[in-house]
C-alpha cells in the first residue's frame, strides 16, 4: 500500500531511528548529544573530520556539502534530517528533501541563506526591518549607501555569520575598500542602527503548527560575535512578547518546521527591527540546556521527529558567556577556578587550535537572578582566562 499521507500527518519518528544532522560544529554537537540520550542514533555529514560532532555521533561521513549526490549516497540510512549551520547547498537539501524528512524545509533554507532573499521576504512580509540597499555593482554602492546614510555595514550576501563578511563604514571614502575586501559581489547596504539592545528569540515549530518560543533573550556582541546572554532579560516584558510575536509570524510565513532564532534590534523608541533569521538553534539558546525544561536541541529532535514540542519554560534565570580562541592565549584556562563558582557548567566543542574569535566553548551560570547569573559566569570567564593577555 503506498501512503497517500500528506507530509504533515506522517507518523513520528521514534526513538532508535536514525537521525542525520548537516555540518558536524558545536550545534551538530549538542544536536546529536540530545538526540542520542532520546535513544536515537546520530549520523553527521561534515566537510572536514575533526569536527565537534566527532565524537558524539554514532557515524560521521566526511563528505562535500556541496555536492548533492555524494550527500544522498552518504545519507542511505537516514529516516530524517536536520543542519546545523545555514551554508549548505540548497540543492544537497533538496535532493535529500526527494527522498527523506527535511526539517526545516529546503525552502526556508533557501530564503534565509542569501541576505538578499532573507531581507526581501521580510519586506514582502511586512515584518520591520533596517533600512538597507541591495547593490550588485560598484557604480551604484556610492548612491545606495547615500540613500540608506552614513556610519553604514556593507554585508556579502551570501555566506555571512559572526560579523564574517561585514564592514562598518564612516563614510563615502571608507566605500570603495571595504567594498573590495567584501570580495566584489552582491552586497546589503545597511543604516548602522543605534539600538538600545539586541535581543533574539528561539523557537521550535512543530509539523502540525504547535509553536514554542523560548523567552527572549538579552545579547551583548563584542566585535560583531555573540559574547554574552542573559535571561529573563532586563527590558519590559512587552517587547518580550512583541519578539516573539513576530518571531511566530516570520515561522508561519516561512512554514518553517523546526527550530529557529529571530534576532532583533531594540530601538530607544520601544521598536523592534529584525536583524536576521537563523534557520537552526543559536548560540543564543545554549543556555536553554540548564535553564528551561526542555533545551533547543531537544526541541530541534522532537520537530524534526514529529513529536509534541518540550516545554520551553524556563526553570531559572541565567547568562551563557562564550570563551573564544582569546581565552588560550595564556595557555589552557583554568577550568577549576572557574567551575568553583555556584551554578556555572562548562561546554567545550573539543576544537583543537584556539584561533583568536573561534568559538571553543562556552560557560552557563544558573542563579536567583539575573544578574547574579550573568555576575557569576563572567567571573567564571574572569578566572578561567585569567592568564591570557587582554580578556
Ligand atoms: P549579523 O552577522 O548581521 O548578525 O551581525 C553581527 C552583529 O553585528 C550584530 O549582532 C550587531 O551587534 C552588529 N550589527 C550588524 N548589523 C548592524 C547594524 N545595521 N547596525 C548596528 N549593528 C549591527
Amino acid at each position: 500500500m503506498t501512503s497517500a499521507l500528506p507530509a504533515r500527518r506522517r507518523p513520528p519518528l521514534l526513538p532508535g531511528a536514525c537521525l542525520g544532522v548537516l555540518g558536524g560544529g558545536q550545534l551538530g554537537m549538542m544536536f546529536a548529544t540530545a538526540a542520542r540520550r532520546m535513544g536515537y542514533r546520530v549520523e553527521v555529514f561534515s566537510d572536514v573530520a575533526d569536527c565537534p560532532a566527532a565524537r558524539h555521533c554514532d557515524r560521521l561521513h566526511v563528505v562535500s556539502l556541496d555536492d548533492p549526490q555524494a550527500v544522498v549516497r552518504a545519507a542511505a540510512d537516514v529516516d530524517a534530517v536536520t543542519f546545523e549551520f545555514e551554508n549548505v547547498s540548497a540543492a544537497a537539501a533538496e535532493a535529500l528533501a526527494a527522498r527523506t524528512r527535511v526539517r526545516p524545509s529546503p525552502n526556508v533554507l533557501h530564503t534565509v541563506q542569501e541576505r538578499r532573499r532573507e531581507k526581501a521576504f521580510l519586506v514582502a512580509h511586512g515584518f520591520p526591518v533596517v533600512p538597507h540597499a541591495v547593490v550588485t555593482d560598484a557604480a551604484t554602492l556610492a548612491a545606495a549607501a547615500d540613500r540608506v546614510g552614513f556610519p553604514a555595514v556593507i554585508k556579502t550576501a551570501a555566506f555571512g555569520y559572526d560579523g564574517k563578511g561585514q564592514r562598518r563604514v564612516a563614510d563615502r571614502a571608507g566605500l570603495e575598500a571595504a567594498w573590495r575586501d567584501l570580495g566584489a559581489g552582491p552586497v546589503v547596504v545597511e543604516a548602522w542602527v543605534e539600538f538600545v539592545a539586541e535581543l533574539s528569540v528561539v523557537a521550535a515549530r512543530g509539523d502540525d503548527g504547535a509553536f514554542a518560543p523560548f523567552p527572549a533573550v538579552h545579547n551583548r556582541h563584542r566585535d560583531h560575535i555573540l559574547d554574552l546572554t542573559t535571561s529573563p532579560a532586563a527590558f519590559p516584558e512587552a517587547v518580550g512578547a512583541e519578539a516573539a510575536r513576530i518571531t511566530a509570524g516570520v515561522f508561519t510565513a516561512l512554514d518553517l518546521v523546526g527550530v529557529a532564532c529571530v534576532e532583533f534590534f531594540l530601538l530607544g523608541d520601544g521598536r523592534l527591527l529584525v536583524n536576521e533569521i537563523a534557520p537552526r538553534p543559536h548560540n543564543s539558546g545554549h543556555l536553554t540546556i540548564e535553564a528551561c525544561a526542555c533545551s533547543q536541541f531537544e526541541q530541534q529532535v522532537r520537530a524534526l521527529c514529529g513529536l509534541p514540542l518540550g516545554a520551553p519554560r524556563q526553570l531559572a534565570p541565567a547568562a551563557m558567556a562564550n570563551l573564544l580562541g582569546e581565552c588560550w592565549g595564556g595557555g589552557e584556562p583554568d577550568w577549576p577556578a572557574a567551575l568553583a563558582v555556584p551554578g556555572v557548567s562548562l561546554t567545550l566543542y573539543g576544537k583543537a587550535a584556539p584561533r583568536p574569535g573561534r568559538k571553543m566553548g562556552h560557560l552557563t551560570a544558573v542563579a536567583a537572578t539575573t544578574t547574579a547569573a550573568e555576575e557569576a559566569v563572567l567571573a567564571a570567564r574572569a578566572r578561567a582566562c585569567r592568564a591570557a593577555p587582554g580578556t
